[in-house]
């Protein structure tokens, strides 16, 4: 058995400490001096203060856990809803005196959606309007030259009268410098918007990442796995081939939190993320399905090879004893429990997650730390 140590890193602020801090310096009248002689707290709060605030007054009202995505749901809802959305969690509030995990996990993923479609929405746009002017310095250049082959096909025929030639040659020497001009412009350009193109295309495909990612774990989030789930299910029911998903829940994790704070249930949920990846490898797809509960797509391998791999990975966290570094508290075992359900002829995905979901209420309803199949 061995043990690990989970670094706290620099969240470990005292539980209520900034709020404390801020609170305590909201009634301060201050008088902003020379901007350099401003301690570096007092230029946070300047620049940050009333939003850091805002998303505290936010998560008390709500009555929300401080965690990562609260922490987002809240900046989201001040700095990124849409008026409806506003609305929509106002009215919530109002009604149920606050809003559940539940539901704000259900919220986080709406926004997060609507943003990441509105940043996508005006990166397309950018790149049509990218698009069209290239399209035109092409056109003009195109222009040029068919300009020049017009005069070249005149002067040709006027070539016999003196006049007429000296005349023909002065028009093709002006086209000639116009167009010699205008190439290097288009070149320029070109190249300019070529650049523009592709830092486009690297942010499209950062973006795209990041919504399909979850960003504690580096796993992909709940949106990838139902994409991947999506094909995985057309793929089974086309080669009639297995297909079996798991969800996968820490038992009594909110303990972990209470006794130890956020910071070191944030380490547990990577730490448990690590042993799935590690334990899947490439047989299997882990995401991070919310909160402290994975999903795992099992491709080809039916409910007991499913299981073998998950009884692997219980193994493994159960070898671990985890021990929170900055104080030397025990964390104690970690253990999970597992749902997992075997797509059947002609079933939906919602279907197939649904029996996993039964199965992992099982599990947790007949004692936890064990792994239940639907039937
Ligand atoms: P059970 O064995 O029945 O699953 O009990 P549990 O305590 O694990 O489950 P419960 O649903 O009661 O509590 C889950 C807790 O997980 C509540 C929530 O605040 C916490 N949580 C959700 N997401 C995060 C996160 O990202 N970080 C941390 N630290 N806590 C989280
Ligand atoms: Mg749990
Ligand atoms: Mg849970």
């Amino acid at each position: 058995m061995s043990s690990i140590s989970l670094d706290l890193g620099e969240s470990s602020e005292p539980s209520g400490g900034l709020l404390k801090w801020l609170l305590g310096r909201k009634s301060e009248t201050r008088t902003p001096g020379v901007r350099e002689e401003l301690s570096r707290d007092d230029r946070f709060m300047m620049r940050h203060g009333a939003m850091v605030e805002d998303i505290c007054e936010f998560l008390a009202r709500a009555g929300l856990d401080p965690i990562p995505d609260h922490y987002e749901l809240a900046w989201l809802y001040l700095a990124g809803a849409s008026s409806t959305q506003r609305h929509m969690i106002e009215a919530h509030m109002l009604e149920h005196g606050g809003i559940s995990p539940v539901h704000a996990s259900g919220l986080l993923d709406v926004m997060r959606n609507a943003i990441s479609e509105r940043e996508l929405a005006a990166m397309v746009e950018k790149a049509k309007s990218d698009i069209n002017e290239a399209q035109l310095t092409a056109d003009r250049s195109g222009q040029d030259v068919a300009n020049f082959g017009a005069a070249l096909g005149v002067s040709v025929d006027s070539l016999s009268n003196p006049d007429a030639a000296r005349e023909a040659v002065a028009k093709l020497q002006i086209l000639t410098q116009n167009m010699m001009e205008r190439a290097a412009k288009a070149e320029a350009e070109l190249k300019e918007r070529s650049k523009a193109m592709s830092q486009l295309k690297s942010r499209l495909v950062q973006s795209q990442k990041q919504a399909l990612s979850d960003a504690l774990t580096g796993l992909p989030n709940r949106r990838a796995f139902d994409l991947q789930l999506d094909e995985a299910i057309e793929v089974a029911h086309e080669t009639k081939q297995p297909l079996s998903v798991a969800f996968c829940d820490i038992d009594f994790f909110k303990k972990v939190n209470d006794t130890h704070g956020h910071a070191v249930g944030d380490r547990v949920i990577k730490h448990v993320a690590q042993v799935l990846k590690n334990c899947a490898g490439a047989k299997a797809h882990v995401a991070r399905h919310g909160g402290e509960e994975y999903a795992l797509l099992f491709e080809n391998m039916n409910a007991s090879l499913a299981c073998d791999l998950l009884n692997s990975a219980r193994a493994r966290l159960d070898a671990k004893r985890l021990v929170a570094k900055d104080t030397n508290v025990s964390i104690g075992e970690v253990t999970i429990s597992c749902g997992v359900a075997t797509l059947q002829i002609g079933e939906t995905g919602a279907s197939m997650l649904s029996r996993a979901d039964q199965a992992l209420y099982e599990a947790k309803n007949t004692g936890r730390n064990r792994i239940c199949i639907a039937p």
